[in-house]
């Protein structure tokens, strides 16, 4: 009896809740005080966003110290850290593909929350492993691959990658590598 009486109170009041609760407010009884607050809220100033390439699992920048950073990729949260006491933060993220667009937004109590955007751009060092190298052509028959088209004298090389070499059966040059 007393249970049910509870869960009741409980409902009426849940639903008392809802009905006076402004949207994300808080209830103040006194609209001036909210503007107020907000208008008083400190602005982040040091924010930044480093390049961010296809290949990275983290994105890095600048930032208020103690703020929370948050990633966003589509819409949807990827990673958050806090930063640093020395201003530097760094998200770890899994890689995002080149042309993406992946916002950060920055936040601290009593400052006003942030965000910037980064479009990921695409790494042309690394991931890509195509790797050049030089086979023996014109009279040398010999099945090895080296660093440069004149290495030890040799002429008419022929520039194939890496991966085509060892197909044809090629192997590395120990004097090269
Ligand atoms: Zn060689």
């Amino acid at each position: 009896m007393k249970k049910k009486l509870q869960s009741i109170v409980l409902a009426f009041m849940m639903a008392l809740t809802v009905a006076v609760a402004p949207v994300g407010g808080v209830i103040t009884g006194n609209g001036n005080v909210a503007v107020i607050e907000a208008a008083s809220q400190k602005t982040i100033n040091t924010f930044t966003i480093n390049s961010l390439y296809n290949s990275y699992r983290k994105v890095t920048g600048k930032g208020l110290r103690g703020a929370k950073v948050k990633a966003y990729s589509q819409g949807r949260l990827i990673g958050s850290a806090t930063v640093r006491s020395n201003s530097t933060y760094s998200i770890s993220i899994p890689k995002q593909p080149a042309g993406r667009t992946v916002t950060i937004k920055i936040s601290k109590s009593g400052y006003k929350t942030r965000s910037k955007s980064v479009t990921v751009k695409k790494d042309r060092t690394s991931g890509v492993s195509t790797k050049y190298v030089y086979v023996n052509g014109g009279n040398s028959k010999s099945k090895i691959y080296h660093k440069t088209a004149h290495a030890h004298n040799m002429e008419g090389a022929i520039k194939m990658t890496e991966k085509q070499a060892k197909a044809r059966g090629y192997r590395a040059c120990k004097r090269c590598w």
